[in-house]
């Protein structure tokens, strides 16, 4: 398609030669909520050669209001964010190399796509994952952007390893959230395009190499109490630190292969993770339990039982949603029953 990049190749810190780069990158996108389907579609719509998108939830009608990519008709199927993503992106431009992947965010999961990426760009929503993007970006050397979003207020950080402070140092100090809080606050979508806006140039910066552009700073706003701020954090790096100091030892790489279990924040669901994921037989599952005369549904990707009051998701590699619980005994109790 001749012109299609023009106007970015008008834009002089980019310019032909910096869009042959961004058309050379791989840029592996962890989370297709909010801030992920934005990121997405920003870089799929400049030309960016090649992303990957992990997600491990599917479409549901909340997430409409914010999550660009996203129709009703994905929401009614309960299609994976990964796969409906892929399907719309590739749909905006056939000349990406678009991969997805519908998977829980494993360290062994991020170090395989990591190894091959040129930038991580963080769009989950919790602590924990980030913290174990942080660990991975920095035992590769892969630079990654932080963004965070709840009601009208974000943050974003761009952590080069080597040289910034990490997120573990910035949030060991107190400088971003405390990754224990449960957040119920909602959020309206400009907080989330603000932060897709810092994310994607900052992005772009680093894949065209203009380094010298990088903003360097904790950038954080709220849109509905007119507030922005530019925090100058390079004094919080600490050579004592787990991940980016001088003796790292990346401390989410020892957490590793074991069953998981997390409450999601706001969603009333627990996710049961196996030590190993194994492909379930899907056919057969909702057959089994459709015969014990349960409300069951299938889609290619995964089937929902209705244990009443709960509603039980499993995944094709094990992995198991139980909605209508916080309680992580409880939800094992479910997880027994599916493949006891
Ligand atoms: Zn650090």
């Amino acid at each position: 398609m001749q012109g299609r990049y023009s106007r970015q190749e008008l834009f002089s810190p980019v310019g032909k030669k910096g869009q042959k780069k961004l058309q050379e990158k791989h840029v592996l996108l962890i989370g297709a909520g909010a801030l992920g389907t934005g990121n997405a579609e920003a870089l799929v719509r400049a030309g960016v050669g090649r992303l990957t998108i992990i997600d491990r939830d599917y479409v549901e009608e909340s997430n409409l209001q914010r999550q660009q990519l996203y129709s009703e008709e994905d929401a009614r199927l309960a299609i994976p964010k990964a796969v409906a993503a892929k399907r719309r992106l590739t749909a905006i431009n056939s000349a990406v190399r678009i991969h997805a992947e519908v998977i829980d965010a494993s360290y062994a999961a991020l170090l395989e796509w990591a190894k091959e990426a040129d930038l991580i760009i963080d769009a989950t929503d919790n602590y924990e994952t980030r913290l174990m993007i942080n660990d991975v970006a920095h035992q590769l050397g892969v630079p990654w952007i932080y963004g965070a979003c709840t009601g009208s207020h974000g943050m974003v950080f761009v952590v080069l390893p080597g040289q910034t402070p990490c997120l573990r140092c910035l949030w060991e100090k107190g400088a971003v959230g405390s990754g224990h809080t449960c957040d119920t606050a909602g959020i309206i979508s400009p907080a989330a395009t603000h932060v897709i806006s810092y994310q994607v140039t900052e992005a772009m910066k680093i894949l065209v190499e203009d380094w010298q552009a990088l903003n360097g700073r904790l950038i954080m706003f709220d849109l509905w109490k007119n507030m922005h701020k530019e925090i100058n954090v390079g004094k919080v790096k600490r050579s004592t630190c787990p991940t980016c100091g001088e003796s790292p030892v990346y401390p989410h790489l020892s957490s590793e292969n074991l069953t998981k279990t997390a409450v999601l924040c706001g969603r009333d669901t627990v996710q049961i993770r196996p030590a190993k994921p194994g492909e379930v037989n899907l056919p057969a599952l909702e057959q089994t339990f459709a015969r014990q005369g349960y409300s069951v549904k299938r889609n290619p990707y995964m089937v929902t039982i209705h244990f009443s009051p709960h509603r039980l998701v499993v995944f094709y590699d094990g992995r198991v949603l139980v909605h209508g619980t916080n309680d992580e005994a409880e939800a094992k109790k479910y997880y027994a029953r599916l493949f006891g």
